[in-house]
């Protein structure tokens, strides 16, 4: 559309605004509509299930911070305890008490870890967690899997999901996926398929992996899968490191080891450790964490790291997380998925919307989708930019691009969630199948 045929409204003013100052007019590459086209909307404020833009249009919101709101937004509680927080004062450069209390309660949650450290983001969290895991293990190779994301970690951007899947970064191979990393970088990155075991040599230090990937879509592990990585790992004395920066405290209160029985040796964590606001983190037994600085030699720090707002939201989240409101989120994603699966089918297009615990996905095929071909085969078939203006006209939000997955929050009802399905099935049936 050209600009004197587009609709002038506060989110296009915004948008033409944003593209002079900020590439592409967004902070993170996804929010720019690259992959559905047109201009994004302007978020004004958010309550619950919802968001609501500059041009007061409310939308039922599956994006929900990618997952951080699991709650929903503007959580009474998450509010009350950041506000409570402020009024203390924002960052110090000094240990807090809500630290001690956050790392304690993961702990607790997450058998297996022992201690944690806070980073600022889910990047910076899995960027300390390889570093661990080489220093630890005084190994180069870092493993990883085709279409898993691990935020914006140089040696990590090679075959990644999420927004690098679908810009002008997009690479296979070996081959850095983003200009600005060398060869060099990714050298010791080896790529693999994902349900697929690899056969690991004593150079691997660390195989990191989304438990349940969630960033090429959602595609799930196939039984034994991770069960057999764990014992490659065991069988050369490479660390497991599980990337729970979605899973964690989604899946269950336990994350991805809870929820899938194999425990890792490293976790990274992010989204919804941070009740929506800033905070990451990586966590191992009390003998692989006597690696990080200044217990031993392998440098983390951050000025920034374990702040007292992060930390309070963080706090506030995950405390209301008890096993109750798991049951309740798994049975709105299933009634999603399920949902989505008729009604769109029902419209003679193809789908494929798994559920997996509270997570669902949906692809436009209906082939299965276990690995990262599959998954790019489904964004081929063109019909996630129709159906994703489509909902939006309907009032409903997704993230916008093929690859990310839904995050019904606790906010949402079943009247909300069947209210998406029938709005699904009249949007598919506008779909051109050809
Ligand atoms: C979002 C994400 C990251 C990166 O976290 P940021 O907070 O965006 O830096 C890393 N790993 C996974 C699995 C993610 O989904």
């Amino acid at each position: 559309m050209s600009d004197t045929q587009r609709p002038q409204t506060e989110n296009t003013a915004l948008f033409d605004r944003a593209v002079e100052v900020l590439p592409g007019g967004v902070n993170s590459p996804v929010r720019a509509f690259g992959s559905v086209g047109g201009t994004p909307y302007f978020v004004a404020g958010a309550e619950g299930a919802h968001v609501w833009d500059e041009d007061g249009n409310r939308y039922l919101d599956y994006v929900q911070s990618y997952g951080a709101s699991i709650l929903g937004h503007a959580d009474p509680g998450v509010l009350a305890a950041v506000h409570a927080a402020a009024d203390l004062g924002t960052s110090f450069g000094a240990p807090t008490r809500a630290e001690v209390e956050l790392a304690e309660l993961v702990a607790e949650r997450v058998p297996g870890i022992e201690m944690l450290r806070m980073t600022s983001s889910g990047t910076e969290a899995a960027t300390s967690a390889i570093r661990l895991a080489r220093g630890a293990t005084g190994r180069d190779t870092v493993v990883k899997f085709a279409g898993n994301y691990h935020g914006h970690v140089d040696s990590l951007l090679v075959s990644a999901g999420s927004a690098v899947a679908t810009g002008p970064e997009a690479s296979v191979g070996g081959v850095p996926a983003s200009a600005g990393v060398t060869v060099g970088t990714v050298a010791d990155t080896r790529i693999v398929d994902y349900n697929t075991v690899p056969t690991l040599d004593e150079s691997v230090a660390v195989v990191a992996i989304e438990p349940v990937a969630a960033n090429m879509g959602l595609v799930g592990p196939e039984p034994g899968f991770l069960e057999a990585v764990r014992a490659e790992c065991d069988r050369v004395g490479a660390l497991l490191l599980f990337d729970e920066v979605i899973t964690g405290f989604r899946l269950a209160a336990g994350g991805a080891a809870e929820f899938t029985g194999v425990q890792p040796d490293v976790w990274c964590f992010g989204k919804v450790i941070g009740g929506g606001l800033p905070v990451g983190a990586f966590g191992a037994s009390r003998e692989v964490m006597a690696s990080v600085s200044p217990l031993g030699p392998v440098f983390h720090g951050g000025t920034l790291s374990g702040n007292p707002l992060a930390t309070a939201a963080g706090l506030a989240a995950i405390r209301q997380l008890t096993p109750d409101r798991y049951e309740q989120l798994t049975a709105l994603a299933a009634r999603l998925a399920g949902g989505l699966t008729e009604a769109i089918s029902g419209a003679g297009v193809p789908v494929w919307a798994p559920s997996i615990g509270p997570l669902v996905g949906l692809f436009f095929t209906d082939q299965p989708v276990r690995n990262f071909d599959d998954a790019n085969a489904a964004a081929g078939t063109g019909f996630f930019a129709p159906f994703f203006h489509g909902m939006l006209a309907e009032g409903i939000a997704l993230a916008p691009g093929p690859y990310e997955a839904l995050f019904p929050s606790l906010a949402h009802t079943e009247a909300d969630i069947d209210r998406t399905i029938e709005a699904a099935g009249r949007v598919a049936a506008t779909l051109d199948v050809g």
